[in-house]
Order: C-alpha cells, then structure tokens, then sequence
C-alpha cells in the first residue's frame, strides 16, 4: 500500500473518532460526506417475462428458400476451371464457358460442351440452339434469369464432336460442384451426355426420357439438346412434353 493512502486512511480514522467522542458528548455532527448508498436493485416489472435464449427458427422442409450460393465460393470455383488443364481441350481454348443466370434458380439446364460461338461470347447456349433454347424456356414461362444453363464440358469440343469418357471423366467434377453449391430443386438435362454422366448410365436417352431419375436427390428430367432439334424438328414434340414435366415438377416444388 502507498504511503499517500496509508496516510489517507489514518487521517479518516482520527476524523471518525473524533466524530465519535464529540457525538458521545451529546454534540450534534453534520458530516457533508456520506457513503454512497449502495445501487438499487434493478426491479424487473413482474409483468416482464424472463429473459430466454431466442426461439431458432426451424427452416421449413416442405418448400425451402433457396440460398445465394456464397460468392466466394462460386467464384473460386469458375477461377479453378479457368486454370484448369486436365484434359486435352484445354490446349485449344479460347476461354471457358462456365455458365450463366440466376443462381438462385430452382432448375438448371446441363447441355453438353460449348461450341464455337459460346466459346467466342464466353456464355452458354448462343446461335440458333440458343434462340431454340429461348423458345423452349419461354414454352413454360421461364427465360435465361430465372434459370441456370452451364455444361458437361467447359471447354469446346473441336468440329462438334462428342466428348471423350477421358474429357468427361476429367471434368465432370466441375459440374457436381456447381450443381452442390446451386441447389436447384430441378435439373434438366440436354442431349444423352448430360443425362448419362449425371445419372452415371449407358442407357440412351430414348429410354432415359419420361422416367423418374435423381442426381444426388435432385429430380433429374432428361430431354434432347436443341442443337438435335435443328437437325431433327420432328422431335419438337417429345420436347414439349418433357418441358410439360419441367413446368408441373416446378409448380409442385413451389407449393411445396
Ligand atoms: S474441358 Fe474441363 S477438364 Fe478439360 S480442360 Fe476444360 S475445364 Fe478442364
């Protein structure tokens, strides 16, 4: 203890014993100092109701909101691709086509690999499959923002041809990582590639096509990819009634 307090505190003690022989002599004190009372109790009205942890919230199960996928995350993603080399469409590649929409969309559209024009706008589904693609999307009330479109392949095929097993092989990856960070609550797949890859089958499409299918618990719906409708537009029809499907598994999601 310092000897400033030291002295302090002798100097209260003569003060208070002095106060105390001059009261026992029948003199009357008046301290202008008194000891703080101590702070009332805080009184909680008793209509107040105790106070108790926040209810959580459970999230709903039937219809729930579908979260942003973190920025980050999505973006990491699409950086990986862009650098990526695993296989041998990398060497030729202009720039990926790693998707476009909203990525809140309850359904994404999987085609296949992106051709030259894609490649040029680095976006998916340009040209005249595109605008077909347009128009099937416009069939059942949707356009380019309120669904996601992106590929098996991000890298273009040369000539349009079909992905090898070691080109899907090498990025099938990608797809799965976009599809767990989109959640849709539907995916539709376009032309056989897609539909085999995600639902790991050799089954053709003809067969794959009206059929309950899921991808990790995502409903899958597997129509053709509009590129095959320029050169086959008699199977218009079969498209139609796959996105007749689309629609009422989208309505059915919404309700919940
Ligand atoms: S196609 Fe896919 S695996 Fe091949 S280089 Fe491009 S991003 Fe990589």
């Amino acid at each position: 203890m310092s000897s400033v307090k030291q002295e302090l505190l002798a100097a209260i003690g003569q003060v208070e014993n002095a106060v105390q022989a001059l009261r026992e002599a029948g003199e009357e004190v008046t301290l202008f100092y008194t000891a703080p009372e101590p702070a009332p109790a805080k009184v909680v009205p008793p209509s107040a109701p105790a106070q108790v942890p926040p209810k959580t919230v459970p999230a709903k199960t039937t219809s729930p909101a579908k979260a942003t996928p973190s920025l980050g995350a999505f973006e990491s993603l699409a950086a990986e691709v862009k650098a990526c080399t695993a296989c041998a469409l990398h060497r030729d590649r202009q720039q990926i086509v790693f998707g476009e929409g909203s990525q809140e969309a309850p359904v994404v559209f999987v085609g296949e690999a992106p051709g030259a024009e894609e490649e040029r706008e680095g976006r998916p589904f340009r040209g005249p499959a595109g605008e077909l693609l347009d128009k099937i999307l416009a069939s059942i009330g949707l356009d380019r923002n309120r669904v996601y479109l992106c590929n098996l392949l991000k890298c273009r095929l040369p000539g349009n041809r079909n992905p090898t097993p070691e080109e899907i092989g090498a990025c099938r990856g990608y797809l799965e990582r976009q599809l767990a960070l989109l959640k849709p609550r539907l995916i539709v797949t376009l032309g056989a590639f897609a539909a085999q890859t995600l639902l790991q089958t050799s089954e053709p499409l003809s067969r794959l096509r009206g059929q309950d299918h899921a991808f990790n618990g995502i409903p899958v719906i597997p129509t053709l990819h509009p590129e095959a409708l320029i050169f086959h537009p008699q199977n218009k029809r079969q498209v139609w009634e796959d996105m007749k499907l689309v629609a009422a598994k989208l309505k059915h999601n919404a309700r919940g």
